[in-house]
């Protein structure tokens, strides 16, 4: 079942089920008991499929991304946070900073949806607090990163987050194929069967000591072709247009627009934070 969160008719947040592009309003709460109601909506907006209370990523976890960044397997997942401000829904623009960012790269990646507080959850029992997948974009300043030597700041940029179109609730996470096309092109093309560390797993490893809300999102990591690691180059520029897919799931696409004043303020890119 895929699970959208939308604007209803009455201009209400509600999440609905879709099948075949028809919508039916979902009655209590997808975070507990809930039901299909029998009566179809036409949402105005679809939103992000989720408000999580943490965003959390996972780095390097296709062989593919490990091999094309010239980086050994780790031996444990390589973690990371991204600000909850950074999501966006599909459709919504992907700002790029007027604080200055030149090396804008797009990611693809299978996302994970917790469906019920937990805590110290074995592998095995990990889908128990799934509630479904959705697509991700983890959008990532590579200038950033570089200049600072970690992680957070450079992918929690206002926009870095991309999320959607819905929560699939019925999806195999060992073997679901995801892409990301650029203006068209096709920039990355690989399954989740090259993930290092499986959901499962990497549900078992977050959750050890430390509680994961309900709602809290993980993504988990991106495969092989991304922007830095291409010979040239490509970064994300205003007026390109990138779609993240996972076969299952579906299309997740956000125009790319310069910020507001990005010119006047192009100085902030001089401020070499952190050198
Ligand atoms: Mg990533």
């Amino acid at each position: 079942m895929k699970l959208c969160r939308v604007v209803d008719e009455s201009s209400q947040v509600c999440y609905a089920a879709e099948a075949d592009g028809v919508f039916r309003k979902v009655a209590g709460d997808v975070f507990g008991d809930y039901s299909i109601v029998d009566r179809e909506i036409r949402p105005g907006k679809i939103l992000p499929p989720v408000v999580p209370p943490n965003v959390f990523a996972v780095g390097l976890n296709y062989r593919g991304h490990a091999r094309e960044t010239n980086k050994p397997l780790p031996e444990a997942p390589v973690v990371f946070a991204k600000a909850t401000t950074s999501v966006i829904g599909a459709g919504e623009p992907i700002v790029l900073p007027a604080a200055g960012a030149a090396c804008v790269d797009y990611e693809v990646e299978l996302a994970v949806v917790i469906g019920r507080t937990c805590r110290d959850v074995p592998a095995e029992r990990a889908g128990e607090c799934v509630l479904g997948y959705t697509v991700a974009n983890d959008v990532s300043a590579r200038d950033w990163q570089r200049r600072l030597g970690q992680w957070v700041r450079a992918k929690s940029f206002d926009s870095f987050c991309p999320l959607g179109p819905c929560i699939q609730t019925e999806l195999d996470p060992a073997d679901a194929g995801l892409s990301c096309t650029l203006n068209g092109t096709l920039m990355q093309d690989s399954t989740t069967a090259d993930l290092i560390f499986s959901v499962p797993q990497l549900i078992e490893f977050l959750s050890a000591d430390l509680t994961l809300l309900a709602g809290t999102v993980i993504l988990t990591g991106t495969p092989a072709g991304v922007g830095a690691a291409r010979s040239p180059q490509v970064f994300l520029r205003p007026g390109d247009t990138v779609t993240c897919a996972v076969e299952g799931i579906g299309e997740l696409t956000n125009p790319v627009i310069a910020a507001e004043g990005a010119a006047a303020q192009s100085g902030g890119a001089g401020r070499t934070w952190g050198s």
